[in-house]
């Protein structure tokens, strides 16, 4: 088959690798239909993501149809049309039945992602796939979910939510100030509106992501370039600060400004994966009273957010700007990297 091979830093190509086979009994293969390109795997290609080694697959995000399971298999069969999840996870050890399925013991690994778990196996961003215990790491996809809607449930639509949105326990009423709007960011902005708050308040640099911002919710938007960004995002909170900010960029001084806007007893909610230390006030949050949350996405409530797509309540597709054949991977991500001039969200690839 054909895949997109990481040959590290700055190097990947399409090439010829042989296809994937059941290995133990829980694995399923799966034929991917549509893929898609994150930011992490930019991250990789850059040589930030060191635990990647040459010569894996690279994607994590993929939905596709089932051709072949292994013995143990017992809730998905041949032909089944299933969302990968970017976590594997055995759904039986210790920290599965806590729902920390990214902390899975059995050690599997992410598909296309060493750094989640140390063990790279092989991703999606190819013609086929290897998933490890596939009852626990695939979805089914109700018939009437389209491909470009289930896609989005591997990885951002948990993210935006577990991370931001559950961990920053957003409630009815609330102000929320998300900031970064990219698909993570995008996400977060998505989901908030299902707990009902009074106002999501998307802060970022780019104008064409602000505006993306309005079509996914958020109520108001606050350019982080303005001088006074500070004082925009005050007068919408009547001066007391955000009840949850949600930080979806990943560098220290979004991290910072998510601490100075958040009302004292509000929530700070880290998203964002940072490669540098942020600095952080401790006695400043200590006196406001904050409560501080980080995590990594477990993809436990990909089936409840599944359940809201196939009901019309979440629309998922809105983050595809762009369709790729699959063999057309390089263009691809020639558009997506250059996501400012391209106004690319998510770029997707079908077969
Ligand atoms: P992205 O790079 O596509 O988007 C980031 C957005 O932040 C862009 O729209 C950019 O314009 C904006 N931005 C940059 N600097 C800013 C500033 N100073 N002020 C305001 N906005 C600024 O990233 P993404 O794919 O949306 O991911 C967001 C973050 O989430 C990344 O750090 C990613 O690694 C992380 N992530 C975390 C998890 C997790 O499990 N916690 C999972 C997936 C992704
Ligand atoms: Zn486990």
């Amino acid at each position: 088959m054909k895949a997109l091979v990481f040959h590290g830093p700055g190097s990947k190509a399409w090439e010829d690798v042989a296809d994937p086979r059941i290995q133990r009994p829980t694995d399923a293969i799966v034929r991917i239909d549509t893929t898609t390109i994150c930011g992490t795997d930019l991250h990789i290609l850059k040589g930030d993501v060191p635990t990647v080694q040459e010569g894996r697959v690279l994607g994590h995000e993929g939905v596709g149809t089932i051709t072949a399971v292994g013995a143990g298999v017992q809730r998905l069969a041949v032909g089944d049309r299933v969302i990968v999840s970017c976590i594997t996870a055995c759904g039986m050890c210790e920290y599965c039945r806590r729902g920390l399925f990214s902390h899975c013991l059995a050690d599997e690994g992410a598909p296309g992602l060493g750094w989640v778990l140390g063990h790279l196996i092989d991703g999606t961003q190819a013609e086929q796939v290897r998933i490890p215990f596939a009852d626990s790491s695939l979805h089914k996809v109700p018939e009437g979910v389209e491909d470009a809607a289930a896609v989005m449930l591997s990885d951002i639509l948990p993210t935006g939510f577990e991370i931001g949105v559950r961990n920053g326990r957003v409630s009815p009423g609330d102000v929320v100030a998300v900031v970064g709007a990219g698909p993570v960011g995008l996400a977060a902005v998505m989901t908030s509106v299902l707990a009902g708050p009074s106002r999501v308040i998307a802060v970022d640099l780019d104008a064409h992501r602000l505006d993306q911002a309005l079509r996914f919710g958020a109520s108001d938007v606050v350019d982080a370039g303005d001088p006074d960004w500070y004082d925009q995002v005050m007068a919408r909170t009547d001066g007391l600060g955000v009840d949850v900010a949600i930080e979806a960029v990943g560098v220290p001084d979004t991290f910072t400004m998510c601490t100075r806007i958040v009302r004292p007893g509000g929530h700070v909610a880290n998203v964002g994966v940072h490669g540098r230390p942020v600095e952080l006030a401790l006695q400043e949050l200590w006196i406001k009273d904050v409560t501080l949350t980080t995590g990594l996405v477990s993809t436990s409530t990909t089936p409840m957010l599944l359940r809201l797509v196939e009901q019309h309540k979440l629309a998922a597709a809105a983050f595809a700007t762009h369709t790729f054949a699959l063999d057309h991977i390089d263009e691809a991500y020639e558009v997506f990297s250059h996501a400012a001039e391209t106004k690319a969200l998510k770029v997707l690839l079908t077969r």
